[in-house]
């Protein structure tokens, strides 16, 4: 769906509880997300919405750093973690969910990185969306690269709003390589074994072109397919905290790369690492 119907909707208060807004970069997402909010708490009759002018339309912006909430309704959480969004900060950020708005006829609450998501952290959103609310309309907008960087049963709760091409997406390269991923970690999940860490190595070998030692998007990539393999129910929690703890060190594959070590050493090395019991 594109973001006028999407608006349209929200004017009509017809719009999903949940929107996944998807494309474009990480600033038109957060100019839609901000355009949506306005549409669905302004002050204005439904025809006008977003006024832009109004005491709502004005205070809901972006916080900038912490603690910067202008507007008591429109709540934003940014990823905690380099790689994820933690359990821990999304139940957090759910708590104000259970409330009734301050101020506006509604509530708004805004995932900056929900392609981040741990999947626990995704569960307690599923959780959140199925309860009914008691007094007046909770949305929620899930911002991401893409909608299929999120977990299907997110995706499958929302509307997905395309707003355009913008930066390389890379969803269906990380679908991809978690999905090399799987059999290898549950093999390695039923009994530790060397041969399925190389073979995940090897998995993550696919994540981009290691020419370039400066690139960064690679392990951007490998780190994203390891969060969401990480997703599979048949590992345990202690394999999903590893999987995570890997996937935060393979954001600094650039650093061991500018000291001359080869991307396969490294990966080799991380997985060891982290897998290896
Ligand atoms: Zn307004």
């Amino acid at each position: 769906m594109s973001l006028e119907a999407t608006l349209r909707l929200a004017r009509a208060g017809e719009l999903y509880p949940s929107c996944i807004l998807h494309g474009a970069d990480e600033v038109g997402r957060r100019s839609a997300a901000l355009e949506l909010a306005r549409t669905l708490l302004c002050g204005r009759s439904a025809d006008q919405r977003p006024c832009g002018a109004c005491n709502h339309c004005r205070r809901i912006e972006w916080p900038q750093g912490a603690g910067g909430q202008f507007h008591p309704d429109f709540h934003v959480l940014e990823r905690d973690l380099r790689t994820s969004t933690s359990v821990d900060a999304a139940r957090s950020f759910l708590r104000a969910a259970q409330v009734t708005p301050f101020e506006a006829r509604g509530q708004v609450f805004a995932v900056a990185a929900a392609e981040s998501l741990t999947p626990e952290a995704a569960n307690a959103f599923l959780k959140t969306l199925e309860e009914p609310h008691v007094t007046s309309p909770r949305n929620f907008l899930l911002l991401a690269p893409s909608q299929f960087d999120l977990l299907p049963t997110l995706r499958s709760r929302s509307l997905a709003v395309y707003l355009g091409g913008g930066e390389e997406v890379g969803g269906d390269r990380i679908a991809s390589i978690s999905a090399a991923l799987a059999e290898p970690l549950r093999a390695h999940s039923r009994s530790p074994n060397r041969m399925e860490l190389f073979a995940i190595a090897g998995a993550l070998q696919e994540a981009g072109s290691w020419r370039d030692p400066r690139a960064r998007r690679p392990w951007e990539v490998a780190a994203a397919a390891v969060v969401r393999a990480s997703g599979d129910r048949e590992l345990t929690p202690d394999q999903r905290r590893r999987l995570l703890a890997l996937a935060e060190d393979l954001l600094s594959g650039p650093d061991l790369r500018i000291r001359g070590i080869q991307p396969q050493r490294i990966l080799e090395g991380l997985v060891h690492t982290h897998l290896d019991v």
